[in-house]
């Protein structure tokens, strides 16, 4: 493992800021942290361990890239940290899961609702043919749109829009993750949903109980959830019934 991301770090030179050894042995207790969530979670999750591909994926990208400079020092803590304009990048563990939930396939195209850092777009990235990402808060959405492109994750189409509609124009997909918690699961968003397709989701109020939510879209359309897990996201924002954006 150390190989591989010895070869990975140097590879983005200085960027970094800090010896690269350094940051290789941080990465590596994120993985393992990420693992032991797993084992403790086994029982609500329904697995003991992530898929190998969803790991391999967390081990590739260097979540440094996409953590503030007030905060490099955290890069590779295994907790959400604060990206600017009240937003967070979301817990490793918890990108690590929501990624093994919605079961990416090499072929797959998947929409994301909430950019955020761009991190969760670049560790999906690696696992599906083409990310599309959107993101309400345009200052957000220009800054990971400029971090993908610039460590070269260009299967990644960034938006600043409401992802509460999705992306009718690049519909149906073959998964939809989004990162932030909603009240209930948007009916645009399930509409945009392949037959077999899956959508990870935290639903509940601000402050107030969420829980990730698996949702399965069958041959026929019909739809079932499954409560996977207690998490804490900040809301998605937008008014539902205003008109898509862009
Ligand atoms: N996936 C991100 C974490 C994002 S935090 C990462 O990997 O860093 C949730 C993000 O959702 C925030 O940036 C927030 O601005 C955004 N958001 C909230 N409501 C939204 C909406 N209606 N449409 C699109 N993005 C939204």
């Amino acid at each position: 493992m150390a190989g591989r991301l010895k070869s990975l770090i140097e590879g983005l030179g200085p960027a970094i800021g800090r010896p690269w050894m350094e940051r290789v042995s941080e990465h590596e207790n994120m993985l393992r942290e990420i693992r032991q969530d797993a084992e403790y979670t086994a029982t609500l999750i329904g697995k003991s361990a992530l898929s190998a591909d969803v790991m391999a994926a967390m081990e590739r990208v260097p979540r440094h890239e996409f953590v503030n400079p007030d905060y490099q020092e955290q890069a590779y803590v295994n907790k959400p940290l604060p990206i600017g304009e009240g937003q967070t990048i979301s817990q490793p563990f918890i990108v690590a899961l929501m990624t093994d939930l919605l079961a990416p396939g090499d072929g797959d195209v998947v929409l994301e609702v909430g950019t955020g850092s761009g991190y969760q777009a670049a560790v999906l990235s690696g696992l599906v043919s083409r990310v599309y990402s959107l993101e309400i808060l345009q200052p957000l959405a220009l800054r990971a749109e400029s971090t993908l492109a610039r460590l070269g994750y260009d299967n990644v189409v960034c938006r600043c829009g409401n992802g509460y509609f999705g992306w009718p124009e690049k519909a149906p997909f073959d998964g939809i993750l989004v990162t932030a918690a909603a009240p209930n699961i948007p009916q645009p968003l399930v509409d945009q949903l392949k037959p077999g397709a899956r959508m990870v989701i935290p639903v509940g109020l601000p402050g107030l109980h969420q829980e990730l939510i698996l949702l399965e879209k069958d041959q026929t359309g019909n739809t079932t959830t499954r409560q996977v897990l207690d998490v804490i996201f900040v809301p998605l924002t937008g008014d539902p019934l205003a008109k898509p954006s862009g």
